[in-house]
């Protein structure tokens, strides 16, 4: 099997989930990793050398000084992006400034979501959306995770809402 430099194999589920473990920890063990997702030391490690491999650099050790911002939407956005399984693309920005930032998110498309992993562990947000009342995030946002996904909120407020509901979901699924 060969790796090519530029092959253009969609980014997995389970990828796309170690980035976003990545963008919390960006050095996190392998075994802490491999935990987070459900998956065995040598998988997490097999995840950590493709995602390196497609070019995604993650820990503060990288060449690059500057910082990363991997955008899930409909469109590319920049020459290194990966398209996923559900036909959508991460594109992978590179900037050194907010200002560069904004410059290439001009139109980052509807619906899109921007994960900043930076190196000074601070995170950013632009044009996130609060998952539970749908306003903007113009501050480092709360997450909460639930099975598969990490959502998003913009207060304690909608985090505790969100919290209730998967309750009461979860409560009326049982008494049927
Ligand atoms: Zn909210």
């Amino acid at each position: 099997m060969t790796y090519g430099r530029n092959t253009m194999e969609p980014l997995s589920d389970l990828e796309f989930r170690a980035l976003e473990i990545l963008r919390e920890d960006s050095r996190i063990s392998i075994e802490a990793l491999a935990r987070e997702l459900g998956i065995s030391r040598s998988t997490a490690s097999r995840i950590l050398t493709s995602l390196r491999k497609r070019g995604v650099r993650f820990t503060v050790e990288a060449t690059f000084a500057g910082q990363i911002a991997f955008v899930l939407g409909n469109r590319r956005l920049s020459d290194e992006s990966y398209r996923t399984l559900d036909g959508r693309f991460i594109s992978v920005l590179r900037f050194n400034s907010i200002s560069e930032l904004t410059e290439k998110l001009r139109d980052p498309g509807r619906r899109s979501r921007v994960i900043i992993a930076s190196p000074v562990k601070k995170i950013l947000t632009h044009g996130l959306r609060c998952d539970y009342c749908g306003g903007e995030i113009g501050k480092e946002p709360l997450t909460y995770r639930r099975g598969r996904r990490t959502y998003y909120l913009c207060c304690k407020t909608c985090l505790s809402q969100l919290r209730e509901r998967f309750k009461r979901r979860s409560n009326s699924i049982a008494q049927k």
